[in-house]
C-alpha cells in the first residue's frame, strides 16, 4: 500500500479521540531528557570526535537572538522583551566570543551547510551587528557556495531596505510571522500587525531575491473565530508564500509567563479550534498547497516538497530541513545543537551564558549521549515524522536488530492505532494512512521509550 505523502484526510472522531498532550518531536529523545551530567567536556570531546575517519557530516549553525521588543502573549520562546537596544550590542559580542572558542575545535571541515537565525527578534539587531555576526561566522567556517540561510522576520520590526541588505549578506531564506490577520485576535495577543506592513515585507523578499518564504500562522488563539480565521486565509493565500506552517496554540500558562496574560475565556472551544484547523488545512490544500507533516506546508515545487518526494527530508529543531543529516551547531543563550550521537544546549539564562563564556568555557548547560537504543528510536520516529513510513527490514540491518522481537510491546500497540485505521502494518512496512497523518506525532509517541516508562506528558503540547 503507498500513499502519496501530501494525501490527507480529517477525521474528526478520530481526532477528539486521541487529542493527548504530545512533544512535536524535532529531536528524539525531546530536550526535557537532557541531563547536566553532559557538559562542556563532553560536548569537547565529541567536537573532536567530529573527523574521525576522515569522514565529518556536513555543519549546520542555529543561531538564537533573543531580544524582541514587546511580548506577544501567546510566545513560547525563549526571548527578552525588552527596548534597550544596547543589550544586544552586548550580546553579539559574546556570540564573537562562543565562536572564538568553538573554531579550534572543528578541525579542517568547516563547510557550513546552512544557517537560521531564530528568537526572539533576529532583526532586533541593527545592521551593523547583523553584519559583524555574520563576518564571525566567516571567519569561523568556510560558507558553502549553496549554503541555505534562513532568518526569522518579524515584519512589524522591519525597516526599508532590510530584507535587501540580508541579502546582501547571504541570507536566501525568510520566515514571515503573522498569525492572524483578525485585529481583534490581535489585540488580544499584543501584537498588532497591519495587512500593509506583512504585504510589504513580502513583497520586499520577493525584490531582494529570497528563494522561500514562508508565513507562520497559529490556531486555537484567544477571540478566533471561523468566519476571522477564514478571511485571514483568503488575505494568506493571496500573499502567494512557497510555505505556511500552521500551529496549534497550547495553552500552557504554568509553563509560559506571557501567556498568563491571555483569559482563558477567549480561548475558542476545542470544538471550534477543530473546525478552524479543517478549514484551515481545507482551503490550503486546495489552492495547491501540499501538507508536508506536522503543521507545515509548501508549494509543489518548493525544496521542502522535493525533498520529501526524494526520501531525504530530515526533521530538526526548526522543523523540517531539505539539508542532509548535519551535525548542527548552536550559538546563544538556548541554543541547542546536535554533533554525532548527542546534543546539548545552552545555558538558558542570560547571565549563566555570559558567565561562562567570561570564564572561558562554553556555555553548556546540559546534553545527552544517545545510546544505541535512542538511535534506532530516532531513526524511526524521524522516518514517520518525514515520510509517513517506516521500513522495518531497513531499520532492522542499519541497526542490526531483530525489528518485530524488539518492538514486540510497541507493535501490539501500534495494532490498536492500526484498529482504529491509523496506520497500517503491512510486511516489511510501518505506514502512516491519510487518516492518521494529522495524529503521527501519537504513532511517534508509542516508540517513545521514555514516555513509555512514565507518563510523562503533562508539560506537553496537545497533538492539534
Ligand atoms: S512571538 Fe516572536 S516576536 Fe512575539 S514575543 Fe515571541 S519571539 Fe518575540
Amino acid at each position: 500500500m503507498h500513499y502519496p505523502a501530501s494525501d490527507l484526510v480529517i477525521d474528526p472522531v478520530l481526532i477528539r479521540k486521541y487529542d493527548t498532550a504530545g512533544p512535536r518531536y524535532t529531536s528524539y529523545p525531546t530536550a526535557d531528557r537532557f541531563v547536566e551530567a553532559f557538559g562542556e567536556p563532553e560536548l569537547r570531546h565529541w567536537l573532536a570526535k567530529r573527523n574521525v575517519g576522515g569522514f565529518a557530516l556536513p555543519l549546520s549553525v542555529y543561531m538564537h537572538l533573543p531580544f524582541c521588543d514587546t511580548v506577544c502573549y501567546y510566545c513560547a520562546c525563549n526571548k527578552i522583551a525588552t527596548r534597550d537596544h544596547g543589550k544586544s550590542a552586548k550580546y553579539i559580542k559574546y556570540l564573537e566570543k562562543e565562536m572564538a572558542l568553538i573554531g579550534p575545535l572543528l578541525g579542517e571541515e568547516r563547510e557550513l551547510g546552512s544557517l537560521h537565525w531564530g528568537g526572539g527578534t533576529p532583526t532586533f539587531l541593527s545592521r551593523e551587528e547583523m553584519g559583524f555576526l555574520v563576518e564571525n561566522l566567516k571567519k569561523t567556517f568556510t560558507w558553502a557556495r549553496n549554503a541555505e540561510c534562513s532568518i526569522e522576520i518579524d515584519p512589524r520590526r522591519l525597516a526599508p531596505g532590510t530584507l535587501a541588505f540580508l541579502a546582501g549578506l547571504g541570507f536566501n531564506r525568510v520566515s514571515l510571522g503573522v498569525q492572524d490577520f483578525d485585529p481583534q485576535v490581535q489585540k488580544a495577543v499584543n501584537r498588532i500587525q497591519s495587512e500593509e506592513v506583512t504585504r510589504q515585507a513580502m513583497a520586499e523578499a520577493r525584490a531582494s531575491g529570497m528563494s522561500s518564504v514562508n508565513l507562520d500562522l497559529i490556531y486555537g488563539l484567544p477571540k478566533q473565530t471561523l468566519d476571522g480565521f477564514s478571511r485571514t486565509l483568503d488575505k494568506v493565500i493571496a500573499l502567494d508564500p512557497d510555505r505556511i506552517a500552521l500551529y496549534s496554540y497550547a495553552h500552557l500558562p504554568k509553563l509560559f509567563m506571557p501567556q498568563r496574560r491571555i483569559a482563558e475565556a477567549d480561548l475558542p472551544s476545542p470544538e471550534t479550534k477543530l473546525q478552524i484547523m479543517t478549514l484551515a488545512i481545507g482551503r490550503l490544500t486546495r489552492a495547491g498547497y501540499l501538507y508536508i507533516g506536522m503543521d507545515h506546508f509548501a508549494k509543489p515545487g518548493d525544496a521542502l516538497a522535493t525533498a520529501q518526494s526524494q526520501g531525504r527530508l530530515q526533521r530538526d529543531f526548526q522543523g523540517y530541513s531539505t539539508q542532509p543529516e548535519c551535525n548542527t551547531l548552536g550559538f546563544g543563550v538556548s541554543a541547542i545543537g546536535r554533533v554525532g550521537p548527542t546534543y546539548y544546549q545552552n545555558f538558558k539564562d542570560l547571565d549563566a551564558y555570559y558567565a561562562a563564556l567570561d570564564s572561558g568555557r562554553l556555555p553548556v548547560a546540559r546534553g545527552l549521549e544517545l545510546s544505541a537504543d535512542d538511535l534506532v528510536r530516532r531513526t524511526l520516529i524521524q522516518s514517520l515524522m518525514c515520510h509517513f513510513r517506516v521500513s522495518i527490514e531497513s531499520i532492522e540491518l542499519a541497526h542490526l536488530i531483530d525489528f518485530r522481537a524488539y518492538f514486540a510491546a510497541e507493535l501490539a500497540d501500534l495494532r490498536r492505532l492500526a484498529g482504529d485505521g491509523l496506520v497500517e502494518i503491512d510486511g516489511d512496512w510501518i505506514v502512516v494512512t491519510p487518516k492518521g497523518r494529522l495524529l503521527v506525532r501519537v504513532i511517534a509517541m508509542v516508540f517513545d521509550r521514555y514516555l513509555r516508562a512514565r507518563e510523562a506528558r503533562a508539560s506537553y503540547s496537545k497533538v492539534i
